[in-house]
């Protein structure tokens, strides 16, 4: 069987974000309650190799870029072994990682010597309390220390932002002033309400023009730069700044266009889109002993149902966006 993953839309799809657990040793506030988000036994999480023959399988639908998630990837007892496994894999081209840096420091080495080009590092503030504060857990130098290794290593180095209204809005400046010596990128992401309960209460919506609007005030200019393809950020720097800094709209969705993302979760359920509430279980699917053909042809049939946008995914949910994005993948 030789085709690719195209959707309705005509959009190739070459990204798979795999959720390699759904646990974590953080609470954010954001992604779920103050005493965890519900998790599934064991059993019920994909296991490596369940994980590896579905990214097989993909790849040779045309998908040629991986980003590792969860949960906290490193939670997951084995996981370079995971990284080493998937590294075998030819077929794909980049494969990167979203962690909150606190369990990493050990394995930076280990990972530069893989096909691994980027790690997205979640930090959403510089001080010590604040981060207690809103990861629930105080383990800010743990995280800082990752941050300096990551930035004398070989890979490329994101920091994540999620804009939290009342919260950490008044560091949107100093984050861009990092880019100044260092050469990160800085991602500001809009708050979604996937934390487990809801949308919350806020006085003031920042948006992706309310954060731009902050920043640009903090600088003389700032440019704007030509974003890649089915980029997630509109990207921009401010003008000698060794590094750059992005937007992701990912409430307000103004990036769905030219998608070409798909999701698997730690129970493997296969999402089109981030905010439609799962289309097929492909754990359960692949526990009946199917052939690659098989999931290949599942794959061919299931994207051609990927929605137009965030917006037509959430409208066909059964219930309201309130899970936990630790059980989505993020
Ligand atoms: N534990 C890892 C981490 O925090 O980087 C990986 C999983 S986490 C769910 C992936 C990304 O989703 C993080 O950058 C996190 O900040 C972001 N995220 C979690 N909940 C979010 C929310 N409600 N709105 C926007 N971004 C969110
Ligand atoms: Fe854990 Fe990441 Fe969610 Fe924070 S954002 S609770 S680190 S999964």
């Amino acid at each position: 069987m030789e085709s690719k993953l195209v959707d309705s839309f005509g959009r190739q799809i070459s990204y798979l974000r795999l959720a390699v657990t759904d646990r974590c040793n953080l609470r954010c506030q954001y992604c779920m309650p103050a005493q965890g988000a519900d998790i599934v036994d064991r059993k019920e999480l994909l296991n490596y190799k369940e994980m590896y023959r579905l990214t097989r399988v993909l790849s040779e639908l045309g998908v040629n870029k991986v980003r590792l998630t969860g949960g906290e990837p490193f939670v997951r007892r084995d996981f370079i072994k995971f990284l080493e496994m998937l590294d075998f894999n030819d077929l794909l081209d980049e494969i990167n990682i979203t962690t909150n840096g606190a369990l990493i420091c050990q394995h930076i080495k280990s990972i530069e010597k893989l096909k691994v080009k980027s790690i997205n590092l979640s930090l959403d503030t510089l001080r010590r309390d604040r981060f207690a504060q809103i990861t629930r857990r105080d383990v800010f130098n743990e995280v800082y220390k990752t941050f300096e290794l990551l930035e004398d290593s070989s890979l490329n180095l994101k920091l994540n932002f999620v804009v939290q209204s009342g919260i950490n809005t008044d560091e949107l400046v100093d984050f861009v002033s990092l880019t100044q010596h260092k050469n990160i990128s800085v991602r500001f992401i809009e708050e979604m309400p996937f934390n487990g309960v809801g949308q919350k209460r806020i006085n003031e919506v920042w948006d992706y023009e309310k954060i731009l609007k902050n920043i640009e005030r903090g600088f003389d200019s700032v440019e704007k730069l030509v974003d890649k393809k089915s980029s997630t950020s509109r990207n921009f720097r401010v003008p000698n700044f060794k590094g750059t800094f992005g937007i992701i709209p990912a409430f307000t969705r103004t990036i769905c266009g030219d998608c070409n993302r798909i999701r698997i979760t730690a129970t493997g359920m296969f999402k089109n889109c981030l905010f439609d509430d799962g289309v097929f279980n492909v754990r359960d699917f692949l526990r009946k002993g199917v052939s690659d053909d098989d999931l290949k042809e599942l794959f061919l049939s299931i994207i051609t149902k990927k929605p137009k946008n965030g917006f037509e995914a959430e409208k066909n949910r059964a219930s309201k966006v309130n899970e936990s994005m630790s059980s989505i993948g993020g």
